[in-house]
């Protein structure tokens, strides 16, 4: 079969420092260390956003050499633990993550599966593929199945055709989501056919993943008017990343931009304790301060909640700053202004 367009563009992305180092004026030195550990991909469209060396398009997906510290977890979520086959991560009763697929447009540097995402131990089989249609076909508790990576729109369109009629089919399963940041960083994989594909699979929600405004560009605009047209629910995951990120005036732009590009925010990550990438982790009290600045100046649609992954696979918490204080009998709630108001709560 012919090649499609963004298949085209995968193989014209940079691979390595060598190649990336024929478009840009920076130092090489030891990157190629970093490389060989965690793979590099960038694709031709997300290259062409980086407008200068370190800027923070560059520094999402161009290694580093801090990404060689030590310190943090290989599996700092232990999802290792938690999969009763090796295609499934089942944590919560209700709803379980589906990796159908092992490699990524472009590789983020911060990336919580970065110990495999990209890797040859990645490679997912069929047979893996099929086990974890069997687990959840076997498991009625099981509501909602996210697939998730690598990137799911990575596969061909028939593969992900194939895989998503088998998990829609399974009466038990009410909703499926997708989690991908091809929006983003590879938008013409956003074909009129892709979308008619996953228009039979409704109700059908799909989290992308912008994290600076410089991203949402005409082109991200125009792939994600695609699938919203085809009925196609979206939100966005955004990890807070030290220096790129990590200011209110960057998260408010980021989070109206999204609401203008038909994308709803569901989630502000605080970065996990993922081994080689310490130096993109914010204090949480940086991401409360921002949460903070939100509320009020910005539309409640543009509020995502503010989560962090805890350790051990312990799930999700939102972080809140703090609005309300008790004091004896009385309620004090702090306004958005940071005024105080005395509130007469009930008792119980
Ligand atoms: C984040 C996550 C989910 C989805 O959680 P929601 O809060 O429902 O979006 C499901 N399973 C695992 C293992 C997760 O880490
Ligand atoms: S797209 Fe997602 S899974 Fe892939 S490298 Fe980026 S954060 Fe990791």
């Amino acid at each position: 079969m012919a090649q499609e367009v963004w298949q085209q563009s995968l193989k014209e992305s940079v691979t390595s420092i060598e190649q990336l180092a024929a478009h840009f004026d920076f130092n090489p030195r030891l990157l190629a260390t970093v490389e060989a550990q965690y793979p590099m991909r960038i694709t031709p469209y997300y290259l062409g956003l980086i407008e200068q060396v370190g800027d923070p398009i560059w520094k999402q997906c161009v290694p580093d050499l801090r990404e060689l510290d030590a310190g943090g977890f290989s599996d700092p979520l232990a999802e290792e633990d938690f999969a009763p086959v090796p295609a499934v991560i089942h944590r919560y009763p209700d709803r379980v993550i589906f990796l159908v697929s092992g490699s990524c447009a472009s590789y983020c540097r911060f990336c919580t599966r970065k110990r495999k995402v990209g890797c040859s131990d990645m490679s997912i089989s069929f047979r893996e593929l099929r086990a974890g249609i069997e687990y959840i076909a076997a498991n009625p508790q099981i509501r909602d199945v996210i697939f998730s990576g690598g990137d799911p729109l990575l596969l061909p369109d028939s593969v992900l055709q194939d895989l998503l009629a088998r998990v829609h089919a399974i009466p038990h399963v009410e909703i499926i989501r997708i989690g991908t940041r091809v929006p983003v960083t590879l938008p013409e994989r956003i074909t009129d056919r892709l979308c008619t594909l996953l228009k039979k699979f409704q109700p059908l929600y799909l989290n992308t993943h912008f994290n600076h405004p410089r991203e949402l560009t005409e082109q991200a605009s125009e792939a994600c008017a695609r699938l919203a047209d085809a009925g196609i629910i979206l939100g966005n995951q955004t990890v807070l990343l030290r220096g790129i990120n990590d200011q209110p005036t960057i998260i408010s732009e980021l989070f109206r931009g999204l609401l203008k590009i038909r994308v709803r925010p569901y989630y502000l990550h605080h970065m996990d304790l993922t081994q080689g990438t310490g130096h993109f982790r914010t204090s949480i009290k940086s991401g409360l301060q921002i949460m903070h600045s939100l509320r009020g100046p910005v539309s409640g649609l543009a509020s995502p909640h503010y989560v962090i992954d805890l350790p051990e696979g312990k799930g999700k918490v939102p972080l809140v700053p703090q609005y309300i204080k008790r004091q004896g009998e009385k309620l004090l709630i702090y306004a958005a202004d940071g005024s105080v108001v005395e509130y007469p709560d009930l008792s119980s």
